[in-house]
């Protein structure tokens, strides 16, 4: 043995703060740091992994347990992933074990060999090259076919890709083998993506030119690059240009996209432009697909690597840049388990790397701003929208007192009829799913509420049915008021289906898609929608959020939002960044390409400052007067806050809990402690929910009272009474 460590510290997977010190085996070759080891465990055996190798520990020897198996001579993680990790688990407060086990593919979790599938391949011996393909033509036609395709091809050819187009060859395969003109040999499998067509780069804008230099001049340092654009400002055109010079330079791209935008369109987008195979990780791929991209980043076999959050953990064998597109969007946050934002790690990780990391939004967050106005982060803007699409126009339409149609005013029909006579598309954004959000009894005034929620019941037209959109129960509708037995039961205000319905009474001749959670939930649903519309298959398209991000729609020449009233009234302080977001976001899908595109704006609130300033002043303003008055309340980017969360069956333990936790906490003075109050929604899916709000300007102070605290609340008394969570960074209070 190289070194004489005795110990392994290892991380299993459960919910501990510290790691376990296990005695190395005897027998088996020595365990590395970053390698899988089988160790007991209570009753249980399960896989660890070594983070660290040394001769000191606080337990005595002999009541240490030994490794059972080494399950890797090398390391899974690499030491620089590792070490992420272990930041990570310390920033968030998570358990080690649990952190690794989410960066670890499922496989490796569970123990399998760390090496990739093989597959057999093929390529042309020595002696088969000079042999003449049309000799063997009338005799073995299959084998002449095979001859000619391995001598034109430069890279060895595999069983899959040869069986697709040809048939199954194997037979004719093996001959050849055996006449010693072919020769076989294994590959690793690793599913990854690549076109054999290209297409052409258009010729970059200044201001594209411009911010892929001040990319590729930082490509040895560590920068942080916020790159602002509006939708269909050539923000992807611009990833595309820094990447070619990272490929040049031999190294790797990891772009971390949201959930919606890691879309085939994207992924081909980007293998037709790219002389290089791309490996895809997302949650919808199998155990095999997710651990074979996995390896395929890790020993650099995919120079460029897509994914969606957890890819921010994805091994690189040379990186050399990251991107974070949609930087602003939640999705990149985790919202249970370990709570990691993933561009906040990804900016960690590229400081480590010693790499840039650009950060593409049309809407930055408004902490990456802080981050630009505080010098920690160079701003490059795209100022006009690529190919000369000029920037739509909006307009607020009043509708207090005016008639509406379920939801749509006369004067919104009006555009909507003009654009379509036109021959364009439009796309009206609604941000709720379903026929209705309420549920009432006309005689008495009973309201279809879920007995497991604060919350009512959404009436759902398809099967006439009532479904909670927070715990999804979900029942047939009453034929009775089970109140007052009366039988007139309306649904009240608007939800996607209604729209719809009313949509297709107004515009019988125009093609509608309604594209909601409901509508997309099978897999692919979502793109197949998208594809139709995309092909001009329909002309009204209605929709939620969804609808909002990402899609080039080039004949969309009318944005309706129907109710914008429901975005500027919301509880957290983040909700005007959220609303502001939303508005721009899809504004961006209207008049991409030659055509003007105009924005509509429904609401009772036409005055509202949030609204002026935005469509008069634009993103950029709201973003200054929002900062502005985070900083007067002390809010997030100007505090640090974490949240520690607890539910339980009975409304009052979790708020027991919380206030022995808070008076277990020795805050520093700079730190409030609020709470414990009731979360948002109280009570969701049968479980009282409460929470305790830590607050300080220093950031430091917090972490070291988290530190401190965090490992200790499994001791509490309470502790085991309700479920309970640390959130550092919250997105929702
Ligand atoms: P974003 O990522 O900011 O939404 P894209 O990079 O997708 O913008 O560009 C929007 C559209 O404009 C795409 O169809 C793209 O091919 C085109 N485009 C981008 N840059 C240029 C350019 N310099 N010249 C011509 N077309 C461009
Ligand atoms: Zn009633
Ligand atoms: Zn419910």
């Amino acid at each position: 043995m190289a070194n004489c460590d005795a110990i392994a510290q290892v991380a299993v997977p459960a919910p501990f703060h510290h790691l376990f010190d296990y005695l190395l085996p005897t027998a088996e070759p020595p365990p590395c740091v970053g390698g899988r080891v089988l160790v007991p465990f209570g009753k249980r055996r399960v896989v660890g992994l070594v983070t660290g190798l040394t001769n000191e520990t606080p337990i005595e020897r002999r009541r240490l347990r030994a490794i059972e198996t080494v399950l890797d001579t090398r390391p899974v993680l690499p030491e620089e992933l590792l070490k992420l990790l272990l930041w990570a688990s310390r920033y968030y407060h998570y358990p080690i074990g649990e952190c690794l086990a989410t960066a670890l593919p499922s496989l490796l979790r569970r123990g399998r060999p760390a090496e990739p599938a093989l597959e057999r391949v093929w390529r042309i011996a020595p002696a088969g090259q000079t042999i003449a393909a049309n000799a063997l033509r009338r005799r073995a036609p299959r084998q002449a076919r095979l001859l000619e395709i391995l001598q034109q091809s430069a890279r060895p050819i595999g069983c899959a890709e040869l069986t697709d187009s040809n048939g199954d060859w194997r037979g004719a395969l093996e001959r050849l083998a055996a006449r010693g003109w072919i020769a076989a040999s294994d590959r690793p499998v690793y599913a990854l993506r690549r076109s054999h067509t290209r297409t052409a780069a258009p010729t970059l804008n200044l201001a594209q030119s411009k911010a892929v230099r001040a990319i590729t001049a930082a490509l040895n340092n560590f920068q942080a690059l916020l790159l602002e654009g509006v939708t269909g400002s050539g923000k992807t055109e611009v990833y595309l240009a820094a990447i070619e010079a990272v490929l040049a330079a031999g190294r790797q791209t990891l772009l971390l996209v949201p959930e919606i935008g890691l879309t085939p369109q994207l992924v081909a987008r980007f293998t037709s432009r790219l002389d290089a195979p791309l490996a895809v990780l997302h949650s919808g791929l199998s155990d095999t697909e997710r651990l074979e991209a996995w390896h395929a980043a890790g020993n650099g076999a995919a120079p460029i690597v897509i994914g969606t959050r957890s890819a921010v953990f994805a091994p690189l064998a040379r990186p050399g840049l990251i991107v974070v597109d949609e930087e602003h969007d939640t999705s990149l946050k985790q919202q249970d388990g370990f709570r990691y934002s993933a561009r906040d790690l990804a900016v960690v990780r590229a400081r480590r790397l010693n790499i840039p990391i650009v950060l593409g939004s049309a809407t930055p967050s408004l902490e990456t701003l802080y981050n630009v106005r505080r010098g920690r982060y160079r701003q490059l803007r795209l100022p006009q929208r690529a190919g000369g699409a000029a920037t739509p126009e909006f307009r607020i339409f009043d509708v207090r007192g005016k008639p509406l149609r379920e939801g749509l005013s006369q004067p919104l029909q009006q555009r909507l009829q003009t654009h379509l006579d036109a021959g364009r598309q439009a796309l009206l954004l609604l941000n709720r799913r379903g026929f209705a959000p309420t549920l009432l009894c006309h005689e008495c005034g009973w309201i279809a509420l879920c007995h497991r929620c604060d919350a009512r019941l959404i009436y759902h037209h398809p099967g006439k049915r009532v479904r909670c959109h927070h715990c999804n129960y979900d029942r047939p509708v009453p034929a009775h008021c089970p109140h007052c037995a009366g039988p007139d039961l309306r649904p009240l205000g608007l939800g996607t289906q209604r729209v719809e319905a009313a949509l297709r009474l107004a515009f019988p001749s125009a093609g509608l898609l309604r594209i909601d959670r409901d509508s997309t939930r099978g897999k692919g649903a979502f793109e197949a929608r998208m594809a139709a519309a995309q092909r001009g298959e329909a002309q009204i398209l209605l929709g939620t959020q969804m609808l909002a991000k990402g899609h080039h729609l080039p004949e969309v020449t009318l944005v309706a939002i129907i109710d914008a009233d429901q975005g500027l009234f919301g509880s957290d302080f983040r909700a005007p960044e959220r609303f502001a977001q939303l508005l721009i976001q899809v504004a961006g899908r209207a008049g991409r390409a030659a055509h003007l595109g105009e924005v509509v704006i429904q609401t009772h609130h036409p005055e509202h400052p949030l609204l002026q300033i935005l469509i008069h002043r634009g993103y950029k303003d709201f973003a200054e007067v929002a900062l502005k008055e985070r900083e007067q309340a002390h809010l997030p980017p100007f505090s640090a806050m974490a949240l520690l969360r607890a539910e339980a069956h009975e409304a009052d333990t979790p708020h027991v809990f919380l206030a022995q936790a808070k008076a277990s906490a020795q805050p520093a003075p700079g730190i409030t402690m609020l709470g414990p109050v009731p979360a948002p929604m109280e009570r969701r899916a049968g479980r009282y929910r409460a929470q305790l709000l830590l607050q300080t300007a220093h950031r430091d102070e917090l972490q070291a009272l988290l530190r401190n605290w965090v490992p200790r609340l499994a001791e509490l008394e309470q502790a085991r009474r309700v479920r309970w969570s640390v959130d550092v960074d919250p997105l929702e209070t």
